[in-house]
């Protein structure tokens, strides 16, 4: 098998259009023509405030200092468990090499929109007094990484609450790395950082990471720095809504799998943002509350789409993700939970038109993609 000489990605963007001109007869041409006509409003659009599209170019933006911004969503990661490039994909290349996984051998990740760190969300919520809080949703197994790459471009300088959906790998595995976003104290002498999760999580954590659950040490037992968090239980119902930092979620329990309940949340008052990451089925109570046709519709529904086609017992897959939004009817969606199956650009070529034939603009999410909104 022999390695591609050139990116692949640049491959990809240049084949379909060359293919099509050279073969396009003129009502062809007219017709990708309007295509990108079409992209370019997309593109143009501006972010999520009064009712306006996601731009998902917003990381050609600068990261310059950002007083007097106001809230927004930064997608720290949009990849499954296992992550995007998928380390088989490198280490016993297929022939010919997997497409996707290959690009992150040319191009750095945070240019990168197939590289994709576990699902997590940051809330940069700026409340009525102009004051930013920052809140994470999941601190999975690439949590170190995220921070390294987009705490420092979007000037994030710190965690102020954090929120798990649930328990797994994906989710909780970075908690360890906590500590190094928190004041250094060795004698752990630092205000802990709020941590909303269920008693199901929790008692699953206690045995996972005991050393960040334990309030006193033992005798004799030495003193080590460990992350400093402050363990608050939720529920896993719709009905009752907690405040993290001052902003309000709604737990949206799902299946995530029959066996198993995971967390979505539901927030904001002006722009209602539902984010679930981890669903296979929604109860029927979950789904009224983000409904167009219950509760009120959506402004932004972030959902799990792991695979592009067929489907899977733990997660939603693409047509089954697309099913669900025409149901829920939100005005925009993100999809995140992609495996290395997903092509960014070419895949929102596809989301783009499907958009426009249903009327609900719907576009993949990318690590690093921020959407400045009115929460
Ligand atoms: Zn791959
Ligand atoms: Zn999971």
């Amino acid at each position: 098998m022999k390695f591609p000489l050139r990116p692949l990605y640049a491959f990809s963007l240049s084949l379909p259009s060359l293919a099509f001109s050279l073969c396009a007869p003129q009502t062809q041409i007219s017709k990708i023509k309007k295509k990108k006509q079409r992209k370019r409003k997309m593109e143009n659009q501006k972010p999520l405030q009064n009712g306006n599209k996601v731009d998902d170019n917003l990381l050609a933006v600068d990261n310059r200092d950002r007083d007097g911004d106001g809230s927004a969503l930064i997608f720290l990661g949009t990849g499954c468990s296992s992550a995007v490039p998928n380390a088989m994909c490198l280490i016993q290349p297929s022939d010919p090499p997997c497409h996707v996984c290959f690009q992150s051998l040319s191009i750095p990740p945070d240019r990168n929109p197939n590289y994709r760190c576990n699902t997590s969300l940051l809330i940069d919520y700026c409340s009525s007094n102009g004051k930013h809080n920052y809140v994470i949703i999941d601190v999975g197994k690439t949590f170190r990484e995220q921070v390294l790459r987009w705490f420092t471009f979007h000037k994030i300088p710190r965690i102020d609450s954090i929120i798990l959906t649930h328990e797994h790998a994906d989710a909780v595995l970075g908690l360890d790395d906590i500590r190094a976003v928190q004041p250094h104290s060795p004698t752990n002498d630092i205000d802990p950082t709020a941590i909303f999760l269920t008693q199901y999580a929790m008692d699953s954590i206690a045995t996972k990471f005991p050393y960040l659950v334990q309030k006193k040490l033992r005798e004799g037992q030495e003193l080590r720095r460990v992350a400093q968090l402050d363990w608050r239980i939720i529920e896993e119902q719709y009905d009752r809504p907690f405040f993290a930092s001052g902003l309000k979620f709604v737990p949206l329990p799902v299946m995530h799998g029959e066996d198993y309940i995971c967390l979505g949340f539901l927030f904001g008052e002006k722009c209602k943002v539902a984010y679930i990451s981890d669903v296979s089925r929604f109860p029927s109570n979950t789904e009224y509350v983000i409904s167009k046709n219950g509760a009120g519709q959506l402004d932004l529904l972030i959902l799990d789409c792991l695979y592009k086609r067929g489907s899977h017992n733990v997660h939603l897959c693409l047509p089954q993700t697309l099913e669900a939004l025409k149901r829920i009817c939100p005005k925009q969606a993100l999809l995140i939970g992609m495996t290395h199956e997903f092509d960014h650009e070419k895949d929102n070529e596809f989301l783009m038109e499907w958009s426009e034939r249903e009327g609900i603009h719907v576009q993949l999410a990318r690590d690093g993609l921020r959407v400045p909104i009115d929460l």
